[in-house]
Order: C-alpha cells, then sequence, then structure tokens
C-alpha cells in the first residue's frame, strides 16, 4: 500500500495541453475513480502515474519517492487496461508468470504467487489454458492476476470492463471491489461509466478538459454537483 501524490502536473503533446495544472492526493488504501467523458484526460493522467510518458511539468510520488523520473517497473505499480494484452502463445500460468520470470523472481516463489492469485481470482481451473480458449471476462481476470502476482503497492486500470458485456461488467465489477477489500491495495481506476464509478469508488474526481472539476465521494458528486458539467455527467437529478 501506498498513497499517491500527483503535484502541479502537466502534459503536453506538442502544442497540446493534456493535463492542466492537476493535483490529486490519494490515500494509502484508497479506491479513486477517474470518472469523464472520451479525450478528458484520463489514460494520459494514468498512463503519467505508470511512467508510461514523460511529464511536462509537475511531479508524481507514490509513498515518500518522487517517482517522476523513475521507470514504470521501479514504482511499485501493476496495470491492467482495456485491451488485455496477454501474450498469446503461452498458457495463463505463462502470462502471470511472465514479469516475474523477467525480475529473476525463484521458480519456487513465482509458483507459490501465481497460486494464490489463481485462487482470488478464481481462475486456478484455467491455469494451463491459452488465451484464445478463454472469454473475455476470464481475459480479463488473468490480466487483473499478471498485476496481483507482482505485489504491487498501486493497481491502476484503465476501463478494464469496457470491452465486456454488460453481465460479466457487473459480475467483474462486484469481483473487483472485493479485490480492494481483501488487498487493501491503493486503486486508481478509470471510467467514463457512471455507474462504475458510483459503485466502486472511495472517492470519484470527476475530469473535463484536463481538469479535474470535482473530487469528492460518490454521495456528495451525486448530490452536490459543483456545476452544471458534473451534475450533467453523473446524472443527478436537476
Ligand atoms: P481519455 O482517456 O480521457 O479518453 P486521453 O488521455 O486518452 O483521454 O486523451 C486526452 C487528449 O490527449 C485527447 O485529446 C487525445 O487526443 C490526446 N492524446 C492522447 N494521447 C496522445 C498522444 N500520444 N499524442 C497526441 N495527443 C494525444
Ligand atoms: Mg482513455
Amino acid at each position: 500500500m501506498a498513497n499517491v501524490s500527483i503535484r502541479d502536473l502537466e502534459i503536453d503533446f506538442g502544442n497540446l495541453r493534456v493535463l492542466k495544472t492537476l493535483n490529486l492526493d490519494i490515500a494509502e488504501g484508497e479506491f479513486i475513480v477517474l470518472l469523464g467523458p472520451s479525450g478528458c484526460g484520463k489514460s494520459t493522467l494514468l498512463n503519467a502515474v505508470a511512467g508510461l510518458l514523460d511529464v511536462s511539468a509537475g511531479q508524481i510520488w507514490i509513498g515518500d519517492k518522487n517517482v517522476t523520473w523513475e521507470e514504470p517497473k521501479d514504482r511499485g505499480i501493476g496495470m491492467v487496461f482495456q485491451s488485455y494484452a496477454l501474450y498469446p502463445r503461452m498458457t495463463v500460468a505463462g502470462n502471470m508468470s511472465f514479469g516475474l520470470k523477467m525480475a529473476k523472481t525463484p521458480k519456487e516463489e513465482i509458483e507459490k504467487r501465481v497460486a494464490k492469485a489463481a485462487k482470488i481470482l478464481q481462475i486456478e481451473p484455467l491455469l494451463g489454458r491459452r488465451p484464445s480458449e478463454l472469454s473475455g471476462g476470464q481475459r480479463q481476470r488473468v490480466a487483473i492476476g499478471r498485476a496481483l502476482v507482482r505485489d504491487v503497492e498501486v493497481f491502476l486500470f484503465d476501463e478494464p470492463l469496457s470491452n465486456l458485456d454488460a453481465k460479466l461488467r457487473t459480475e467483474l465489477r462486484v469481483e473487483i471491489k472485493r479485490l480492494h477489500h481483501e488487498l487493501g491495495s491503493t486503486m486508481i481506476y478509470v471510467t467514463h461509466d457512471q455507474i462504475e464509478a458510483l459503485t466502486l469508488a472511495d472517492r470519484i474526481a470527476v475530469m473535463n478538459g484536463g481538469v479535474i472539476q470535482q473530487l469528492a465521494s460518490p454521495k456528495e458528486i451525486y448530490r452536490r454537483p459543483v456545476n452544471r458539467f458534473v451534475a450533467g455527467f453523473v446524472g443527478s437529478p436537476s
């Protein structure tokens, strides 16, 4: 577990300023949802925390470490994307252990961690299968499993359920919530889905145009939106 602190963060792509002096403090073990319409900068913010792009100004802290210029692998984060990005030729177990093998983790330790993650995600019977033999929901569980085995401090999710049908989405939402309770890890979760945000979050950061419009609990956001954009976007009664 670690807290995450985003300080005066600016991100430019060429002449386009995508994040505008953004500040966000996330507590240890908190489940934060970044909610907003397509193009508002959610993935950019998440990718910046992950270290997948260079920041133009500002700092990112994870725990007591300034990670602004640290390699992704040294940040103690695990990321789950919308597209599963599993290795097609490897089994589920192979996909889950790949990162650990690269990090030269001892074999017995890898087996122990994969077994534990598989149990938590209820994918034990799938460990010998290949991604092509899995449903969308199962693949997404494996993708979560890959982050889980690495014992990370902070989980980053970028629209992990967007490619799934409504029934699976609900099912996995419950699962992710349970995972958060069980692990107590800090989680930053990106979505454009209001229901997902309202049901998962400890606090929601509603974003628009590269700015956080409101940061508050789901109840607060729903009952007391600070402006018309937030009210419209979360569907508060007017
Ligand atoms: P969201 O995840 O909220 O849909 P993004 O963070 O992906 O939004 O994108 C925010 C804005 O930045 C969009 O206008 C998008 O077109 C632009 N953008 C994202 N990535 C790049 C990039 N690599 N180069 C140029 N523009 C980008
Ligand atoms: Mg996005």
